[in-house]
């Protein structure tokens, strides 16, 4: 299935009946980097649960500070513009931004661990079988005590284990106390719960960025992601969808502050040590904001095997400060993260010609982003190219060609049905194709 996409979107972006391939050349040609990159305003809150240690608006401040001085050296483009919007306690921000009732809440409902309850994992047996395969069987069987390791030699025995090990993880975190109360006691859950975190940022309307002190628990069933349910289970920082919010391009932020201000031993990273206040607050700059800022804006990936300079390093054998100093120690760009920043540029170059109604250029451009576009980027890869042929498809129209412009928007919707706005401008297009053929008899 996924093969057959990916040769699917290969053959929709070929240069195969693309008369802009001149321009695709001549971009290419006089190519340079983030020239129509605009650094982004993003509005910044935080997210205060009271049973863990506060942060305070220089804390914030400080951490803004350094996220921005790491943005600049790491991906050579000026960083976005932050705007402090206060402080919310969590239950009001919850209350604000998470609706319930919505469809999407039963279907994050349906992925997630329900805590305190005997879980029945015969339904997401399928998924997780198919996220486990992502990895090679030795990959996985490295997580397990070596003298355990031998048994866990197929896919099907992995998913015992690995289902397991996120059983008694979880069991062990609720047995944690704080003020007297389980930290995943049913009063505070909600707030507390990976799964109503992604799905409040999916509804979110005002906040490009949320700095929180909270533990959140890693509690989708569905992909149980063995760095996390192997090590503490839980979520220090993510970019995750957010279609309502422009300045990242549909994409939400958080950081939390947690993992590195516990005290409770379970939680304590063996390898972090001493840190300061003042470090503790550039690390979180550093290491989660301006690291999901590049998940977010250029849509880097996670890297296990780039140089020491490389911000989207995620090497579980060093701790935060560690990392932190060799970024210090190894300044500017990572030059194996060039293919992703180069094939972002050349979307933004879409949007700027587009928008300045250069439509052949622009077409130019979103076909050069949609095929130099490493397939591992952060979010959906299918997705972000039904956004590209959605795009293409707007250029094709804006220039009179309406066979182009249906064939793209029916790309766009192959390649991601879930999103309704593609769904209406094919209906759009099929609506004017009909109406150009009854004109001409
Ligand atoms: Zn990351
Ligand atoms: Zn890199």
């Amino acid at each position: 299935m996924k093969i057959n996409i990916i040769a699917l979107i290969a053959f929709f972006f070929s240069a195969v009946g693309f008369a802009g391939k001149t321009h695709a050349e001549e971009s290419l040609k006089n190519y340079k980097l983030f020239e129509h990159y605009k650094p982004a305003t993003l509005n910044v809150l935080l997210v205060i649960d009271e049973d863990f240690d506060d942060i305070s608006e220089s804390d914030v401040a400080q951490m803004l500070k350094t996220a921005a001085f790491m943005f600049k050296d790491k991906f050579g483009a000026p960083a976005p513009e932050f705007k402090f919007a206060g402080r919310m306690s969590i239950e009001r921000f919850f209350a604000d931004n998470l609706d319930r009732k919505s469809p999407d809440f039963a279907d994050y409902e349906a992925r997630r661990f329900k805590v305190g309850t005997q879980n029945d994992f015969t339904q997401w047996r399928e998924k997780i079988l198919a996220f486990l395969k992502r990895w090679k069987i030795e990959e996985l069987q490295a997580f397990f005590p070596e003298e355990e390791r031998a048994n866990y030699d197929s896919y099907e025995k992995l998913y015992d284990g690995v289902v397991a090990q996120m059983n008694s993880k979880i069991a062990e975190i609720s047995r944690i106390k704080i003020n007297g109360r389980s930290i995943l006691d049913p009063s505070k859950i909600e707030y507390r719960s990976y799964q109503n975190w992604r799905l409040l940022f999916k509804q979110l309307t005002k906040y490009d960025l949320i700095i929180t002190n909270t533990f959140i628990l890693y509690d989708d069933a569905t992909q149980p992601f063995p760095h996390s349910i192997f090590t503490s289970c839980k979520v220090g920082g993510f970019s995750s969808k957010s279609p309502k919010l422009t300045a990242l391009g549909g994409r939400g932020i958080m950081a939390n502050t947690f993992g590195m201000d516990t005290r409770i031993p379970f939680f304590i990273d063996p390898l972090q040590g001493e840190v300061s206040r003042c470090e503790r607050n550039e690390i979180i700059g550093a290491f989660v904001l301006a690291h999901e800022m590049g998940h977010a804006l250029f849509k880097l990936p996670d890297h296990y095997d780039h140089p020491d300079s490389c911000l989207m390093n995620n090497r579980m054998d060093i701790s935060y400060a560690q990392g932190y100093r060799l970024l210090i120690d190894n300044p500017g760009t990572c030059p194996k993260c060039a293919i992703w920043m180069t094939a972002r540029s050349y979307f933004w170059d879409g949007e700027f010609y587009f928008e300045q109604k250069e439509y052949s250029k622009a077409i130019a451009a979103y076909m050069q982003a949609a095929r130099s576009t490493p397939k591992n980027i952060d979010g959906s890869y299918q997705e972000y190219m039904a956004l590209i042929a959605y795009k293409i498809s707007k250029a094709w129209f804006a220039v009179g060609d309406v066979a182009q412009a249906r064939a793209r928007a029916a790309t766009a919707v192959k390649l991601y049905p879930w999103e309704q706005l593609y769904k209406d401008w094919q209906a759009e297009l099929e609506k004017s194709a009909k109406l150009n053929d009854e004109r001409q008899p």
